[in-house]
């Protein structure tokens, strides 16, 4: 019998040069986005003030199955990808299981973590256009530091609005994105009119993302040059992201294997949505049936405990809505949470695929995810983000199921990150000092009053 290395890297020749989008081969399509100020569906050029050309392009567009990636963007996509698809051989001799658990590593660049695959994608456009500067957000600051990243890249200035609560947890991460040449802004902030309204109401007010999103949105729209842009959630981002379901899909096949379950950890499911993009393909064309699970933390049950329904993307409700699974723009969660994932909404695609039953979603607290965490790291020699320790909690408790069963299933999952920047969450955990708090339906209904009525659509 043929051995299955322990890592397993694609050649150049094999790696992906199209991204794919899911949404071509969608039985139903996401519900279109709404324009807030007329009340009708948003056309492609509703986005220009927020958006470059080509990633509004890209956010409207359900017809294009493969989109070709740039060359410039397959250069830089060559210093860190492929990324490994790695067996979990340790893993599983620890847990004791008859099955076999693959996870694809996307930690292995400066930003730990997945989201530099779609900022570099973002800058590149944006530098196309001859814009000049980018604003964004950043919950847990991965995304900061790569965009961050991909800025000093192409030479765009970029401000970055981290959410207060994670700025002052990380300050480390602070300078790594100072360190790329970003100015970075603890968000509420008084640089701008949303910042300032939520600091008047607040003025120990932690943030949340929503409310950072909003205070990039206002920055870009009123700046000369300037565009905005966001590191989950969209359509453009799943798109993206694709390349970590497509990359995974090739070295399975070269292994002849093919997962019977596939777990990601979903914040605003950009992560997820690319891992799963290839094999949600095969489902819905009946060619395959895995299952497919989302994690979530029981401090923010966007799937599990939200509405679907039309909401804003920030707080100031700016954005166009879309209609996703929510817990309102106006949830902020419980400032003891620390395991990242700290969005009130979910990507439209994965929404609807939820809601349509071709997915599961589950929700974990956070002291169970760092326990799954420790233990990832100890055999498996990688300290995962925490966002990234939701997959591997469901991962493990899969595997046991399996152990209880007897079946030898094969796992697939999301390792998204490296945690080195939540040592702040870590000690917590390790000193025992880390609480789990899940909100009550009464803690969740302000957000839920939030959310906004649409004649006719909802009210
Ligand atoms: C941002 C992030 C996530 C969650 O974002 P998604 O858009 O849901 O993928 C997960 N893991 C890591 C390491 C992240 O940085």
């Amino acid at each position: 019998m043929k051995t299955i290395p322990h890592r397993i890297y694609l050649t150049e020749e094999q790696m992906p040069k199209a991204w794919y989008n899911l949404r071509a081969d969608m039985k139903q399509q996401p519900d279109p986005m709404i324009n807030p100020a007329t009340m009708q569906p948003a056309v492609e050029a509703d986005l220009y003030p927020v958006f470059c050309k080509e990633l509004a392009h890209q956010e409207m567009d359900a017809e294009t199955r493969f989109v070709d990636i740039p060359a410039e963007i397959l250069e830089f996509y060559k210093m860190y990808r492929p990324s490994p698809l790695c067996r979990a051989y340790e893993l599983e001799k620890a847990l004791g299981t008859p099955a076999k658990i693959y996870y694809k590593f996307e930690g292995n660049n400066t930003s730990g973590s997945h989201k530099l695959n779609s900022a570099v994608a973002q800058a590149y456009y944006a530098k196309q256009q001859g814009l000049t500067t980018l604003t964004t957000e950043t919950g847990a600051g991965q995304w900061g530091t790569a965009l961050a990243e991909a800025c000093a890249f192409f030479g765009l200035d970029l401000t970055v609005y981290m959410v207060k609560a994670s700025y002052q947890q990380k300050p480390f991460r602070k300078d790594v994105i100072r360190t790329f040449g970003a100015n970075i802004i603890a968000s509420p902030s008084d640089t701008t009119e949303a910042g300032r309204k939520i600091l008047a109401h607040d003025p120990d007010c932690t943030g949340s993302l929503g409310c950072a999103i909003s205070e990039a949105v206002e920055k870009a729209v009123t700046t000369e040059g300037c565009r905005y842009v966001l590191g989950s959630v969209l359509n453009q981002v799943l798109l993206h992201q694709s390349v970590i379901g497509l990359e995974s899909e090739k070295a399975l096949q070269l292994i002849e294997e093919y997962p019977d379950i596939i777990i990601g950890c979903a914040g605003g499911g950009s992560n997820l949505g690319g891992l799963i993009a290839p094999f949600m393909r095969d489902k819905i064309s009946g060619k395959a049936d895995p299952r497919i699970i989302a994690v979530e933390p029981a401090s923010c049950p966007s799937l599990t405990r939200g509405r679907y329904a039309y909401d804003f993307c920030d707080t100031a409700q700016i954005t166009p809505m879309a209609r996703m699974y929510t817990l309102g723009s106006g949830f902020i969660p419980s400032a003891n949470h620390a395991g990242g994932l700290r969005y009130h909404g979910m990507s439209p695609i994965l929404s609807k695929l939820y809601h349509d039953g071709y997915m599961e979603a589950v929700s974990v607290e956070q002291s169970k995810v760092f326990d799954a965490a420790v233990f990832f790291a100890k055999h498996e020699t990688i300290l995962p983000a925490p966002e990234s320790a939701h997959a591997i909690r469901t991962a493990i408790d899969e595997a046991l199921k399996c152990k209880e069963t007897g079946e030898a299933k094969t796992i697939l999952f999301g390792l998204t990150g490296t945690g080195y920047f939540d040592m702040t969450a870590y000690s917590s955990y390790l000193d025992g000092r880390m609480t789990d708090y899940i909100p009550t339906d009464e803690d969740l209904k302000p957000g839920f009053d939030s959310l906004p009525a649409i004649p006719g659509v909802q009210d």
